[in-house]
């Protein structure tokens, strides 16, 4: 498959007119309030609503590579919030009142973001649409139908959440073979790479120093080891998610999930008229491989999803550096669901790589005993959560005792992954199995396949 760019980290900032340029490094020892230890949203949204609270407070944030060079820059631009992952794994420590109020919250987000975005003038080409979930085999039907009725269980806060039929479903997008789909309001679509440096310049704005090109090598109680210098801080924040088994000390306490894209060209209006597509949803499918994609300002289709799951060792890629096979892949997927796209040039593909806990759930929270805090293993739903982190880890390191630090993901503890080649070989599993379900459900018959459900149970998924 021919691509014009593969790598360069996105097509996001292929789209802004390049890389950014470095900003200058930390000059030396400091001593301040906080240090936040990378420039993504979770460490950019801390520090944003830090400063607004209190102004004086002296907070750097500390970045290997520059503000926006990880997930933040290079996602599929969904902003979509709510709890993504199993809710029940959250009642352990709370209760069924408090995972719906969770709930509730993280889907206030969305909002949080446009409005943010607005007052600070961020323009990040956020457009609120629709998700639409799609099924095109019978067993993805009946798993979506299943899914619609355990969210309306949950009370789901969407303002419109509703099942479709094919009828429905194709008046929205001919995705080929839709027997249905689940649409939600509530979201939006943005262009990731602006949100983020957008957010970026306003947080240096409210004084914050970012320190680029400054890589962490440690964090202790109270200090920050970097390769120019080191922070002293009263708090220290981890907001490195899938780059953190990099940091000595927490190899194994997120995994390094790949996940990859492709972009093509535009699309001429009569292959748009043939698509439909016109409320510009954030599309996905229900396959266990699962695929995402979004209808650009441009009228281009980003689609990703999951190439190579998972390097060994927790090895992570160049700069979105993407494998031949993993954006044939991705080719054949687009293909598979929008045949019309069939001739379209693929101008970009690439990758990057967010953090998985080994329960697959977000976490955000602050040690007082140490004064580090983290947040992180959203699990694609990075962009709208980290904004919630964020509001969390200012009010936890101000000690202001508000509603959201007593939300059932605040200093929840999971336990670790397994040391290599077990981590390798159970998430290369998983991925096998779930293609190989995909498959098998292709053929037809309605149930789902019991390798999903093994491969859910193998990795702590389910
Ligand atoms: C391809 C892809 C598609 C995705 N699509 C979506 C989507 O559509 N919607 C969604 O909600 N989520 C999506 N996600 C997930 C989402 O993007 C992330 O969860 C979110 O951006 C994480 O933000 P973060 O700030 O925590 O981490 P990051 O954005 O990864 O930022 C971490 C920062 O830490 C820096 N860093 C790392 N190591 C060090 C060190 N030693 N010293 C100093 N700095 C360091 C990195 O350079 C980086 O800038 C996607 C992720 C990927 C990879």
């Amino acid at each position: 498959m021919e691509v014009k760019t593969n790598g360069n980290l996105s097509f996001w900032y292929a789209d802004m007119g390049g890389v950014p340029n470095y900003r200058e490094p930390l000059p030396g020892d400091q001593h301040v309030d906080v240090c936040i230890v990378g420039a993504g949203f979770t460490g950019l949204w801390t520090a944003y609503y830090l400063k607004k609270v209190d102004p004086a407070l002296r907070v750097v944030i500390v970045e290997k590579e520059f503000a926006g060079f990880g997930a933040s820059g290079r996602n599929g631009g969904f902003l979509q919030g709510g709890i993504s992952w199993s809710r029940e794994k959250y009642l352990s420590g709370s209760s069924r009142a408090g995972v719906i109020e969770m709930d509730r919250i993280m889907h206030q987000s969305v909002e949080e973001i446009i409005r943010v975005a607005e007052a600070e003038r961020i323009d990040a080409d956020i457009a609120r649409v629709d998700n639409l979930m799609v099924a095109a085999t019978p067993a993805q039907w009946s798993r979506l139908k299943k899914k619609f009725r355990y969210s309306v269980d949950w009370q789901t806060p969407n303002k419109r959440f509703e099942l479709l039929g094919p009828t429905e479903t194709k008046a929205r997008i001919r995705v080929k073979n839709a027997l249905g789909a689940i649409a939600s309001s509530g979201s939006a679509r943005v262009q990731p790479a602006k949100l983020v440096r957008g957010l970026a310049s306003v947080v240096e704005r409210l004084g914050v120093a970012i320190y680029e090109q400054t890589d962490v090598k440690r964090i202790e109680p109270g200090r920050v080891t970097t390769s120019r210098g080191t922070v002293r801080a009263e708090a220290i924040v981890r907001a490195t998610e899938g780059f953190t088994a990099g940091i000595s000390g927490f190899e194994r306490l997120w995994l390094p999930l790949n996940s990859a894209l492709i972009i093509t060209e535009p699309l001429s209006d009569s292959t748009w008229d043939e698509i439909g597509w016109s409320g510009h949803e954030l599309l996905g499918d229900n396959s266990h491989a699962y695929c995402y994609a979004q209808r650009t300002r441009e009228g281009r289709i980003a689609m990703g999803g999951r190439g190579v799951p998972y390097r060994f060792g927790s090895r992570i890629d160049q700069r979105g550096h993407t494998q031949d096979e993993t954006i044939g892949k991705l080719h054949d997927i687009l293909l598979r669901v929008l045949p019309q796209a069939q001739g379209a040039q693929i101008d970009h593909a690439w990758c990057g790589v967010l953090g998985v806990p080994r329960d697959w759930c977000a976490t955000v929270g602050l040690d007082r005993k140490t004064g580090i805090g983290w947040a992180g293993g959203y699990v694609g739903r990075g962009v709208a959560t980290s904004n919630l982190a964020g509001q969390t880890l200012c009010d936890l390191i101000l000690r202001r005792d508000s509603p959201l630090v007593h939300l059932p993901w605040v200093n929840r503890a999971v336990k670790q992954w397994e040391p290599e080649p077990l981590r390798w070989l159970g998430v290369h599993s998983m991925y096998q199995m779930y293609q190989l379900a995909d498959r098998i459900e292709a053929r037809g018959g309605t149930g789902t396949s019991w390798l999903a459900s093994a491969a859910n149970r193998l990795t702590g998924r389910a």
